[in-house]
């Protein structure tokens, strides 16, 4: 049984992750989706609501072995805890490689049992990001086409007064 686990932020999901969600639940038994809890990092949905929105988007999908969980520590003992023995990372342009890099043999010192997969963005959304999301909403923008339906509507209704510390 492969499982594996897609960490993030979320804040909000995208057309961009649900690709990724998507494309590791057709490789994977079981696909965990892991909402990180970065405190003192501006956000605009609080973890509920970024878990709530995802069931959403999931179901929406018809994604049958994928499930929402949240995590607040190192991401490898959050995959420990589940019995992942994967990690599923998106990458972007150049600009995501030297973090990820960074990030994946840091996991691997800490936790070699645990591989981190790399998949490829879409073409059609390596431009996207939750910040970029964010920056349209907040300036006034229109989100359609970049976050996924069941996201949109709640998206739409939050201004700048929505954005907390966590
Ligand atoms: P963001 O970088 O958009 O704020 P997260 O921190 O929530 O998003 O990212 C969670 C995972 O999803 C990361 O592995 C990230 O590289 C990946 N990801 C985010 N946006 C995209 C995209 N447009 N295409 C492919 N992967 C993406």
């Amino acid at each position: 049984m492969a499982i594996a686990i897609c960490p993030g932020s979320f804040d909000p999901a995208t057309n961009g992750h649900l690709d990724i969600i998507q494309r590791s639940a057709q490789v994977f038994d079981e696909v965990i989706v892991a909402v990180g809890h970065n405190p003192g990092k501006k956000h605009l949905f609080t973890v509920e609501e970024r878990i709530t929105l995802l069931k959403q988007v999931i179901k929406e999908a018809h994604l049958h072995n994928v499930r929402v969980d949240h995590f607040s520590g190192l991401q490898v003992e959050f995959a420990r805890a589940h019995k992942a023995q994967v990690i599923v990372k998106g990458l972007r342009a150049i600009s995501d490689f030297e973090y990820e890099f960074q990030m994946a043999l840091t996991n691997k010192h800490l936790a070699p049992e645990i591989e981190t997969v790399f998949m490829m963005t879409a073409n059609e959304y390596s431009f996207l990001s939750s910040s970029m999301v964010k920056e349209i909403v907040l300036f006034g923008g229109d989100p359609e086409g970049l976050v996924p339906p069941a996201v949109l509507g709640p998206l739409r209704k939050k201004t700048k007064a929505g954005v907390e510390d966590e």
